[in-house]
């Protein structure tokens, strides 16, 4: 049903989502398969189709996993490396990108207005999401325990929407962050970049390639539908509008084929900036994607990071708003989500310093510092194998420490890999996890050691229980059984006789060894802190079953 075809009263719902850009639209989904009243709107009547994220990493593809988006829902060209050239000292440095992690190819390239379409459709497959296109937000106001925000349809009529939470998932410029006047800290680069999408290119292409020539540094990468990227950093005296000419881009592509021989589909100007709000929690008006961070493109973490977001967060609200948790926990939204958005942004701009040099003296300084560097293999390590990127793990947050003896680190994401099922089928761990919490017991069924009452309380909070077995050991009788078809999970993550408890975003909320599990499940537990008392929008074990 239509927001406009509502009832007044019935403009009263759990989460209000302003911006279904793909932020918004991977949160509603993860929101409507936990059974959250959602309404999400958005300003415009359709997917923005401008030139925008071309890259996403594993941890992207874990995330629109569990969105629930199948594998063939929206095309990937898989990226197999990336190099950078030097214009005097050729080939500097060669990411190496080929293989998987967690189960998925560590860097693909995709569409981005396909991928926004596919998380639409997921969204709008659940009744408890309403989404509503040419809609506003025009301002909003916070009471003690909800939100009332003023919206214009797309009559032009004004309505009030009661929720219990607002997510500003609305982009850049987002309203939402101002009107909550929170600063929006950073940099803003002095250049402009033109932006060139085509397709039907003569010469293909499978990788990512950074001409980092200071006179006109060039990304340029293949994609999805025969597709390939520019990106042209414009000179000074260079105008927008005559970069955006169609002789103009002739003239810088014809290194790579002439007019005639390909279509230009899109292109665009931007100025890039790094930013991050000062805080993503504002009692019960959160920041999401962009509205709560943004970094230039160098490294292809803007959305990703955007999609994190909704994974961390689509869960706290759905706990605290169905009465499974103290309504507290969403702020760990912020202590666990703006650290490591920070440091993406960090990275990215180490990488625009590489990629733009300031001058020829620079560029030979800068490259040669990386090329020699790379003779050390663990420098070359940190840029070829990426372990210069930031883990995805929390200092601070939703979580429970125990110690060290296995690979699981509590903050830290569980790692996910090939097993074969209970119904014998082997497929990626997270989709035997399912959507809520798992205990998981590694050569060991938890059952087993669970009082009945820790049993109980478990069972109210619909936790899986499951057990990892080495491949070729049989079922665990009366548990779930994980079998370790490919050794992705037993002994790497942790030893047997050892259980975790995983988040459902997939984070290790708490491990160690199983002789402790009541005190160690008591621990973890406690975080999720007592309910508000409130209606239960719609029942988790239904949804979950
Ligand atoms: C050239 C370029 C290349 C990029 N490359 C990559 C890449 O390779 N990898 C990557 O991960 N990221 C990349 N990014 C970043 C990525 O595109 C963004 O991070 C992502 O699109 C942000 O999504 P979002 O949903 O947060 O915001 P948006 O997509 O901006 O969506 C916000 C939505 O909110 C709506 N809205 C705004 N105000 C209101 C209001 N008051 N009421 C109702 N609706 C409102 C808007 O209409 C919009 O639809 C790139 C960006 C650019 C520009």
């Amino acid at each position: 049903m239509s927001v406009a075809a509502m009832p007044a009263r019935e403009l009263d719902t759990d989460v209000l989502v302003v911006g279904y850009g793909p932020v918004g639209a991977a949160l509603a989904a993860l929101l409507g398969g936990y059974g959250v009243r959602t309404l999400v709107i958005d300003r415009e009547p359709d997917v923005m189709e401008h030139p925008r994220a071309i890259a996403l990493d594993n941890e992207a593809l874990r995330v629109l996993q569990m969105v629930g988006l199948e594998d063939a829902a929206f095309e990937k060209v898989v990226i197999p490396q990336v190099r950078m050239h030097c214009p005097y000292l050729r080939e500097f440095a060669r990411v190496n990108t080929t293989g998987s992690i967690d189960g998925h190819p560590k860097l693909v390239t995709f569409f981005q207005p396909q991928l926004e379409r596919a998380l639409r459709q997921k969204a709008e497959q659940f009744s408890s999401v309403t989404a509503q296109s040419c809609t506003e937000l025009l301002s909003f106001s916070q009471q003690h325990d909800h939100v009332i925000a003023d919206i214009r349809l797309p009559s032009g009529d004004r309505k009030k929407v009661r929720c219990r939470y607002l997510v500003g998932a609305d982009g850049a410029s987002s309203m939402v962050r101002n009107a909550i006047g929170q600063a929006f800290t950073g940099q803003t680069y002095a250049e402009d970049w033109l932006i060139v999408d085509a397709v039907n290119v003569p010469e293909s292409m499978d990788h990512v390639e950074f001409l980092c020539d200071h006179r006109r540094p060039t990304p340029h990468m293949a994609a999805p539908g025969n597709r390939q990227r520019w990106e042209f950093m414009l000179q000074s005296g260079e105008t927008a509008e005559d970069m955006l000419r169609d002789e103009r881009i002739a003239e810088l592509l014809a290194p790579w084929g002439r007019p005639d021989q390909m279509t230009i589909e899109r292109k665009a100007v931007y100025r890039f900036h790094s930013r991050c709000a000062t805080r993503f929690v504002n009692e019960r008006v959160i920041l999401a994607g962009d509205a709560a961070h943004i970094t230039p493109p160098f490294v292809g973490q803007g959305l990703v990071a955007g999609l994190r977001d909704a994974a961390n967060l689509g869960w706290k609200l759905a706990w605290a708003v169905q009465g499974r948790a103290s309504p507290s926990i969403v702020e760990s939204y912020d202590s666990e989500r703006r650290p490591h958005a920070r440091a993406m942004i960090r990275l990215a701009r180490l990488m625009g310093r590489l990629v733009m040099p300031q001058s020829a003296l620079a560029a030979m300084l800068i490259h040669g510092a990386m090329r020699a560097g790379r003779l050390f293999p663990p420098l070359r390590r940190l840029v070829d194998e990426l372990e210069i990127k930031p883990a995805n793990r929390f200092r601070r947050g939703l979580f429970a420490k125990f110690g060290g003896g296995s690979g699981l680190r509590s903050g830290g994401q569980f790692p996910q890999a090939f097993v074969r099922g209970p119904d014998g089928q082997i497929v990626l761990s997270d989709d035997l996890l399912g959507r809520g919490f798992s205990l998981v017991g590694f050569g060991l069924n938890p059952h087993r050691l669970l009082s009945a009452e820790m049993h109980a309380r478990l069972q109210t909070l619909d936790v899986r229980v499951l057990c990892v077995q080495p491949r070729g050991q049989g079922a665990e009788p009366g548990c779930d059984t994980l079998e370790d078809v490919a050794n992705g999970l037993l002994p790497t993550a942790a030893p047997r006789g050892w259980i975790a408890l995983i988040r459902p975003d997939r984070v290790v909320m708490q491990a160690g060894p199983a002789e402790k599990i009541e005190m160690l499940l008591n621990q973890a537990l406690s975080l999720l802190g007592s309910p508000e008392p409130s209606p239960i929008s719609a029942s988790l074990s239904e949804v979950l079953s």
